[in-house]
């Protein structure tokens, strides 16, 4: 498919263009951002198109899939890749997920920091890997009745940041969440602006924790004026699910 790559150009433009007016809106430098092309549902050659087009991170939000996907790129492609797993994990899948990923953002609980810290470690030991996880904290920013899209209770986030900081494999950079569900634009501004709030108290313990991945295809601006360091676009660069 040769016009792909002339479609993904044009879509990733379009993307760099909002986060540039985000940007100018918000009198933030765009160097400061990381986009995280999300490409679930796609497949591995579009992940070469788009390393071709200069993306340099790329998200997953299942395990096998992404396993697959990642075995299947040219190891010259894969190398100049970051690859993220953004999506629900279970503890049993963890050492796989350790295999192939550079950072984890949806750590959400206890049990998957210690079955994340044993993979990575089992992969170093092995030669799998060379470098230790990074991993954000998923923080759930639901509100009553809508919560439920993933990640730990605000409260919770403080002991599950110490435990990620106590273990031997794992670097802890920040913190993910995805807008609540059922908000208004207001909604969600008020949302990552608690985010925002909260990434900040976490900095006081722990320093290196300075990423706060926000918005997706649609609220990426007003993740963008609340601070967002990531942003994990899907549709947006991608197109809808085939
Ligand atoms: C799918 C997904 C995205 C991207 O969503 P789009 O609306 O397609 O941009 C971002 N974050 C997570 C956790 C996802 O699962």
């Amino acid at each position: 498919m040769a016009d792909r790559g002339a479609e993904l150009q044009a879509n990733l433009a379009a993307v760099h263009e909002r986060i540039a007016t985000a940007c100018g809106d918000a009198v933030r430098d765009p160097a400061e951002i990381t986009l995280v092309a999300i490409t679930k549902f796609f497949p591995a050659s579009d992940i070469v198109h788009l390393v071709d087009l200069g993306v340099r991170h790329v998200g997953e939000n299942k395990d096998q899939e992404a396993g697959a996907k990642v075995a299947e790129l040219p190891a010259e492609v894969r190398e100049l890749l970051t690859v993220h797993f953004v999506g629900q994990l279970q503890s049993n899948k963890a050492a796989h997920v350790a295999r192939y990923a550079d950072v984890v953002q949806s750590v959400d609980r206890t049990k998957i920091v210690k079955a994340l810290d044993r993979g990575t470690g089992t992969a170093l030991g092995e030669g799998g890997r060379h470098t230790p996880l990074e991993v954000t904290i998923q923080v759930d920013l639901g509100e009553g009745a809508d919560a439920g899209r993933g990640g730990a209770a605000p409260a919770d986030v403080p002991a599950l940041a110490d435990a990620v900081a106590a273990t031997e494999h794992l670097r802890l950079r920040g913190v993910m969440a995805v807008a609540p569900l059922g908000v208004d634009e207001d909604g969600t501004a008020a949302a990552f602006q608690r985010f925002a709030d909260l990434s900040a108290r976490l900095r006081a313990d722990h320093p290196d924790a300075t990423w706060i991945s926000a918005g997706m295809s649609g609220d990426l601006e007003t993740a963008v004026t609340h601070g967002a360091t990531h942003l994990r676009v899907g549709t947006g660069i991608l197109g809808t699910r085939r």
